[in-house]
């Protein structure tokens, strides 16, 4: 064994080469601790029962609270021109003009619940930063491409795309209660609030009937979850009718911007035509209250799982404790953290972009620190529709003949060795070959006996 030093990926190991596999465990000359302290607030440890209700009296005290906890109610009082937000976000004039200006090219629609979380003295808030626009929206816009992930190029009849070869994503409708800046699909935002027609959601459906190998079925949208109850059962009843489909799932953000949508006429009616699996997107801690906990434990109680795939956005959620809090929280709400994307390439959203780096450094950070439960998979959703790739730190640092060096979450490094294959020389050694076998290498010397007579017979 030689004492040399290598350095691979940056680490400086000590007996790399050497090492004979599943002996000793090197070690990183620079081994330390858990680099990433997580400070632990009281609040992390709170069960969801203790959440706090979103804080209506500030912004909103002379709503009745039968018109707050009304998802119509909240719909239609979204708040969607810079002159009513000023009303409840201080705003320079300053400002004001330049969000008229975004608003011209990107809308502005929050609900009164949603707004109800941000705190209106802090420009940084991350609540905020997802709602409010930036003027970055367009000073920044030749940045980005408009659909990068070219969902209209794979569209086999209007609303209907199938890229992957056993699923579908069906586009009912581009309405969504909010307007999250970092929206991938900014571009339909102009074209004026639709919802597919009766012959487009047959042609969609007669699609998923000649395709038997569909066999999972996303609904998304904007968010589907705009349709009224009865039409959403009739389109989900007439999927289930198509027996190759197993299962349907739901991409909704009501959940974080208007839980009230998830009550119990909704659920019961979803609770009928299962599996179905929610979809939601989470992208901080801060979205989780009583309100939103209680939706998702409806749903779960009505039998749909619910998974969170939150985006990574600068200033939002862009650090290891950041995302340890959005996780541990969504874990307490029985959501599982399911992906954590990096912010596609679209336009007007380069703002909130962050390097592929910072999403490696924060799953980095999450494991061997937390449960696996607890950690999403980072994906980069390439361009030109080349599909999601998961990202990983890399924790395989060299390929031997035996088997591969790896580094463990405190940067540890350990040989494993795969397992061995007989070789036509072990198999003569070892007397249980060609014939040629007297049974004296039987690695157990009280069973030769035993195979002397298996083969005498
Ligand atoms: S809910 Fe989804 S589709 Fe709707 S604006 Fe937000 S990110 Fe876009």
């Amino acid at each position: 064994m030689t004492n040399s030093t290598t350095i691979i990926n940056g680490q400086v190991l000590t007996h790399v080469d050497e090492e004979p596999p599943g002996t000793v465990a090197t070690r990183a000359v620079d081994d330390k601790p858990p680099s990433i302290a997580v400070t632990r607030e009281a609040d992390d440890d709170k069960p969801p029962s203790s959440l706090a209700l979103a804080d209506r009296t500030r912004l909103f005290a002379h709503v009745p609270e039968a018109s707050w906890r009304d998802w119509r109610w909240q719909f239609r009082n979204r708040i969607t021109t810079v002159d009513e937000l000023t009303k409840f976000i201080p705003l320079t004039a300053q400002e004001q003009a330049q969000l008229k200006l975004v608003t011209t090219k990107y809308p502005l629609s929050v609900t009164p619940y949603y707004l109800s979380l941000i705190d209106a003295a802090d420009p940084d808030d991350p609540v905020r930063k997802q709602a409010i626009p930036s003027f970055q929206e367009i000073t920044m816009h030749d940045m980005g491409m408009e659909d990068p992930l070219e969902e209209k190029r794979d569209s086999v009849v209007p609303g209907l795309v199938h890229r992957y070869p056993d699923r579908v994503l069906m586009v009912l409708t581009d309405i969504c209660p909010m307007l999250c800046r970092h929206c991938t699909r900014k571009r339909e935002w102009h074209n004026g609030g639709w919802v597919r027609g009766e012959a487009e959601i047959e042609a969609m459906l007669d699609y998923i009937r000649q395709h038997k190998e569909v066999r999972d079925v996303i609904i998304s949208g904007g968010d589907p979850l705009t349709l009224a109850t009865r039409r959403l059962e009739e389109i989900l009843s007439r999927i289930r009718r198509i027996s190759h489909v197993e299962i349907i799932r739901i991409g909704s953000r009501y959940p974080v911007v208007l839980p009230m949508r998830l009550d119990d006429e909704l659920c019961q009616m979803l609770s009928k035509y299962t599996p179905i699996w929610l979809n939601t997107h989470f992208n901080s801690y801060r979205e989780i209250t009583a309100e939103s906990a209680a939706a998702c434990d409806r749903l779960v109680r009505s039998g749909v799982p619910v998974n969170n795939q939150s985006v990574l956005l600068r200033g939002v959620n862009d650090t290891v404790e950041a995302q340890l809090k959005l996780c541990h929280a969504l874990l307490r709400t029985k959501v599982r953290p399911y992906y954590l994307f990096q912010c596609d390439e679209v336009q007007g959203t380069e703002h909130l972009r962050t390097p592929v780096e910072t999403g490696l450094k924060i799953i980095e950070g999450m494991r061997g620190h937390t449960s696996g439960l607890a950690i999403p998979t980072f994906v980069i959703d390439l361009p030109q529709g080349l599909g999601k790739i998961p990202l990983q730190p890399n924790y395989v640092l060299k390929k031997t003949g035996e088997g591969i060096i790896v580094r463990n979450y405190q940067h540890r490094i350990y040989h494993y060795r795969n397992p061995k294959t007989e070789t036509a020389t072990s198999r003569r050694r070892n007397g249980n070959g060609n014939g040629n076998d007297n049974g004296n290498k039987v690695p157990f010397p009280e069973l030769a006996p035993l195979l002397k007579s298996e083969q005498a017979q």
